[in-house]
Order: C-alpha cells, then sequence, then structure tokens
C-alpha cells in the first residue's frame, strides 16, 4: 500500500506545514496519478460569467461587499448574459457558471429563473448550468433548479465557525449556510463546496479539517483557492504576513491533499492561483485539479467585478482566454473535455447507488 492512501489528520498537517521541496513534489505526482485513474486526463471548462457584483452582504475579505462604496455597481441585461452563453455554447464549452453578489429579494430570484430558462432554450439544452449566487431559501434553490441549474457552487469559506465569526459581521449565519449545502444536495443539485486558503487566523489544523469536512459532508465538487487581500477590505489590514509565493504553495497542496483524500471528486483550479503566478491554474491541474473556469464575462464589466486585488485578464476579451488557455493546458499534457458535461464522478457514484437502493 504506498503511504498517499493512508492520510489521515496527523499527516495531511504535517504535509501543510513542510517546506521539503522533494516531498510536495512527490505529493503533487502522487496527486496527478490519482486524478488520471479517477477522473481521467481531460480538463473540463465551465465558462464563468459574472453578471452583477450588487451584494446585501458584508464579508470582510471581499472587495465588493455592499459596506464598499468606491465599487461601481452594474447588473448585466439579460440579452448580454445570453450572447456570453451563446459563446459559451459555440466554443462548445460544456458547461456555464453563473456568479454574482448575494441579493434574496424576488425580482432577482425571478431574474434568475428567467434567464436559466433563455441559456436552456438557446442551447437545446446542452450547456449544463451551475449557480455561484450565495445563500437562498429552499424554495428559490427548488425555483432555478426546476429552470435548469443542475449544479450549485457554496463555499462554507472555512469549516471552524469560530474562525467564519471573525472574517464576518454577526448576522452571516453559518449554519445557515452549512444547511444550504445540505438543502442542495437533498434537491438534487451536484453540490460544491470550498474554502479560502491562507485566511488570517487560519491553522494547518484547520485546513486540514476543512478537507475531512468536505469527505463528511459528501461534496462532489471543489472550488478553493488562495485568499488575496484587497485593500478597500476590513481583513486585508490583518493579513501583514501574507506572502505570494506561500499562498501559491498552500494552494497547490490543497488542491494535492483534497485530490489524494477525496479521490473522485472535480476539483478546479481557480483564477486565484493564476492572480498570484501567470502559471497558477496550470500547476493546479499538475497538483490535481480538473475543471477551469474561463471568464467570458463582457470585458466592459470586468474591472468591477473585483473581488481581490490582482484578478488576471480583466482586459482579455473571452476568445483571447479561450486561446491562451487551450495552449497552457496542451503544454502540460491534459486535454479539453469540449462538449461534455464533466459531471463529478462521486455524484455519478452516488446517484447509481442510490438507484440500486430504491
Ligand atoms: N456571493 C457568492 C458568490 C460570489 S463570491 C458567495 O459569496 O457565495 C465567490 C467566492 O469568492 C467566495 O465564496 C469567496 O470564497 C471568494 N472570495 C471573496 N473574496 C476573496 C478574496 N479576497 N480572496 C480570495 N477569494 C475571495
Ligand atoms: Fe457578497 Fe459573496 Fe463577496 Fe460575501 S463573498 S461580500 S456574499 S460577493
Amino acid at each position: 500500500m504506498n503511504k498517499w492512501n493512508k492520510l489521515d489528520k496527523k499527516n495531511m498537517v504535517k504535509l501543510l506545514l513542510s517546506e521539503d521541496k522533494t516531498v510536495l513534489t512527490e505529493l503533487q505526482q502522487a496527486a496527478y496519478k490519482v486524478k488520471n485513474r479517477e477522473v481521467g486526463n481531460k480538463v473540463f471548462y465551465r465558462g464563468i460569467i459574472e453578471f452583477s457584483n450588487i451584494c446585501s452582504k458584508n464579508c470582510y475579505y471581499c472587495g465588493i461587499r455592499k459596506g464598499n462604496q468606491q465599487v461601481k455597481r452594474f447588473r448585466m441585461q439579460p440579452q448580454e448574459i445570453l450572447e456570453c452563453a451563446e459563446f459559451a455554447w459555440k466554443q462548445n464549452y460544456g458547461s456555464l457558471v453563473l456568479q454574482s453578489g448575494e441579493r434574496t429579494d424576488s425580482e432577482f430570484v425571478d431574474f434568475v429563473e428567467d434567464i436559466l430558462l433563455r441559456i436552456k432554450k438557446m442551447s437545446n439544452n446542452e450547456l449544463g448550468i451551475t449557480l455561484s449566487l450565495g445563500e437562498q431559501s429552499e424554495e428559490t434553490y427548488r425555483r432555478w433548479f426546476q429552470a435548469g441549474a443542475h449544479r450549485y457552487l457554496l463555499r462554507i469559506e472555512t469549516s471552524n465557525s469560530q474562525l467564519y465569526r471573525t472574517l464576518h459581521p454577526q448576522d452571516h449565519d453559518f449554519d445557515y449556510r452549512f444547511e444550504c449545502l445540505k438543502i442542495l444536495a437533498k434537491l438534487g443539485y451536484q453540490v460544491g463546496t470550498g474554502v479560502m486558503i491562507g485566511l488570517p487566523g487560519q491553522t494547518a489544523e484547520m485546513l486540514a479539517d476543512d478537507i475531512i469536512f468536505f469527505q463528511e459532508n459528501d461534496i462532489d465538487m471543489i472550488g478553493m483557492g488562495p485568499y488575496i487581500p484587497h485593500k478597500q477590505t476590513p481583513l486585508a489590514s490583518q493579513a501583514k504576513n501574507w506572502n505570494k509565493q506561500k499562498q501559491l504553495q498552500l494552494g497547490l497542496k490543497m488542491i494535492a491533499l483534497a485530490r489524494l483524500y477525496l479521490q473522485d471528486v472535480n476539483i478546479a483550479a481557480t483564477t486565484a492561483l493564476q492572480a498570484l503566478h501567470p502559471e497558477g491554474r496550470e500547476f493546479g491541474l499538475q497538483a490535481g485539479a480538473n475543471v477551469i473556469m474561463p471568464n467570458i464575462t463582457h470585458t466592459k464589466y470586468r474591472d468591477s467585478y473585483k473581488l481581490y486585488d490582482g484578478k488576471p485578464c480583466t482586459n482579455e476579451n473571452a476568445r483571447m482566454c479561450r486561446v491562451c488557455l487551450e495552449g497552457r493546458i496542451g503544454k502540460i499534457g491534459e486535454e479539453i473535455g469540449y462538449n461534455m458535461w464533466g459531471d463529478s464522478p462521486h455524484f455519478k457514484k452516488k446517484q447509481k447507488q442510490e438507484r440500486k437502493d430504491a
């Protein structure tokens, strides 16, 4: 039995703290092998449309928090969102992600429902749709599911409720966020979650617990990335020892550990990695990730959707993003899963099991 199959909290913590280059290279190579065995050598694209930066929340780390008055707020028109979706479809991207600030008012809920129906119709039901629109009521999640969304990404941010409290105002409720993950799974969504890595006050033990949390809650997809300070937020002043290189390494270690521990889930190489290094996402793929989210938002809005400082590609259009990504992915020996939804094998196995049990 190889040593990477026997990961537990103690040796995950050890690896998270290790600076031994040989060990870390071995760790990533082992994770890459498991990725190829469990989910194949295809990288799946989810074209991400960041359609509005209007947010009713005030997370201390986020650049588009309600309290940041320096942000110019926008909401894309339905027609503009459809144009981006059509671009993704014509480029044979299998899936889309619709992301925005959090709103729960009925105008917003109706707006999203309508857009889902229109994207499904425009693409003959071919585009898979992931939503990343924060905490909502069960009824809202149900309506959006019925309108065509089939995956939902809601990061728990940290599985440690005490740390969560230091990152959010008091009325941001950890327990309800956790509850949302359960509601989403119950409704039939493929459920994605994740954390920010390298937050002020976060320890290696907490990060190892995050990975265990993903397993205990039977999560299908992981989207996690390094925390990057945004100057206009309260948390930035607590990130004095923040170091780009260390954050990148920690982010890659977490991807590799998650792959080794969870095996058959989808794991995204997030844009935050690329913000730390031009090849950050490729490093993520080499450490065990299998999903990439190219930004297909209209260029004119990208500058206003900055969750953190130094976000890459804000002045590149979607076509340029595609060309540059294709080259980078080919270079590291991976293929792109065009025209495929690329569902999480973990989710598919669960569905099979449920059918057997029924
Ligand atoms: N409003 C939705 C989706 C948009 S925010 C939500 O909060 O779920 C998407 C993710 O961006 C958040 O979950 C958070 O993990 C990440 N994020 C926000 N600020 C960040 C920062 N400064 N550094 C890294 N990631 C950040
Ligand atoms: Fe809003 Fe999401 Fe940013 Fe929190 S992380 S302020 S909910 S956009």
